[in-house]
């Protein structure tokens, strides 16, 4: 393992540096990822953003977005960046299966491996980690991470501090999950002050959807919403057909698992959807129910105890059929 001191030392010569994080990535991958980038080239680095698959278009107004490179769309760049980089920071995932093909890419590579991260159970491939399951967002152990470690507070500008400040609201929900912590609202402040304009993000997140998001998710809340008082779950099932006829593209289903989980009594939410390889599936639930384990045991997923995902590779119906099997194991719980 990497000392602190040692990342000091190679930090302070120009680098080959890689920072990549989870595919189909998230205000929280993004956030952190070029908040840390805008960071990193202050003091002069190369340094790279490489997503393994694209993301939503809510997140593209990000500083310095233009910069980064997805793998899918740019394979052997992306290939040859990670086998020439000295160091290759991992943001906001912990198992190399969560970036794909890149996993094995940067597995391979002699790069120093960083891992910045808050999910349960790291893999162990790194050389230095900054990892906490108490934080509610990785941004902000990229904020803990110049700070405090690098003692680089001065540094912090307008851009790394948008960044940052999107990954935590994002992840924490808007600031209102049990890991909203004071700290973290004390951080929240702090990038404010160093140029974050909070009410301008939040418009450009939440209050920047597609028409047809919109659309979609009145059928979705309409037609498609199943509520399970027994258990007091609700489920979502998207269709490939219903995907195509909405003309959804990557973001416009973020978060509508949220509206499910917003019903009085409702535990335990998941949204089914039907992608073209295989069945994804999103859950989230309530105070200390683990939505993870169900993920983790059944689906192949895992994630926090709240907010969690997995894949299937039965069809839609049969997939939906076993969740509502596995609800049965949890009914004591469910009606806690
Ligand atoms: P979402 O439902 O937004 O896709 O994912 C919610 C959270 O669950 C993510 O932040 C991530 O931590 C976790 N997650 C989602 N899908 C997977 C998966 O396939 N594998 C693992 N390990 N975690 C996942
Ligand atoms: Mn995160």
């Amino acid at each position: 393992m990497l000392s602190i001191t040692e990342i000091k030392e190679l930090l302070a010569t120009p680098q080959k540096i890689v920072i990549t994080t989870h595919h189909k990535p998230d205000g929280d991958a993004m956030g952190s990822s070029l908040g840390l980038y805008a960071y990193l080239i202050q003091l002069g680095h190369h340094v790279t953003v490489i997503t393994p698959t694209d993301y939503p278009y809510f997140l593209h107004w990000l500083p310095n977005n233009s910069d980064v490179i997805i793998y899918t769309e740019k394979t052997a760049e992306a290939a040859e960046l990670v086998a020439n980089a000295a160091l290759i920071f991992c943001l906001d995932f912990n198992t190399l299966s969560r970036i794909n093909e890149l996993g094995e890419l940067v597995r391979a590579s002699g790069a120093y491996k960083l891992m910045i991260d808050h999910h349960l159970e790291p893999e162990d491939f790194d050389d230095y980690r900054h990892w906490s399951i108490n934080a509610c967002a990785a941004a902000q152990l990229v904020y803990e991470f110049i700070v405090n470690e690098l003692n680089d507070g001065e540094l912090m500008n307008k851009d790394i501090a948008t960044c940052l400040y999107t990954g935590i609201m994002t992840d924490s929900g808007s600031f209102r999950f049990p890991s909203a912590t004071s700290a973290v609202y004390r951080i929240a402040a702090n990038l404010i002050d160093a140029g974050a304009e909070h009410w301008k993000i939040h418009q450009l997140v939440y209050d920047n959807a597609t028409e047809n998001r919109l659309r979609f998710l009145g059928h979705c809340i309409s037609n498609k919403l199943e509520i399970l008082r027994e258990y007091n779950t609700a489920i979502i099932t998207v269709t490939r057909q219903e995907l195509n006829d909405y003309k959804i593209i990557t973001g416009d289903t973020e978060g509508i698992v949220n509206y499910a989980l917003s019903i009085n009594g409702i535990r335990l939410a998941a949204f089914i959807i039907e992608r073209t390889d295989k069945v994804k599936l999103s859950l989230r639930s309530t105070g200390d129910f683990p939505a993870n384990e169900i993920c983790k045991k059944y689906f192949n997923g895992g994630g926090h105890r709240n907010a969690a995902g997995g894949a299937s590779v039965k069809d839609l119906s049969s997939t939906v059929q076993e969740f509502k099997e596995i609800l049965k194991e949890y009914k004591t719980q469910l009606l806690q």
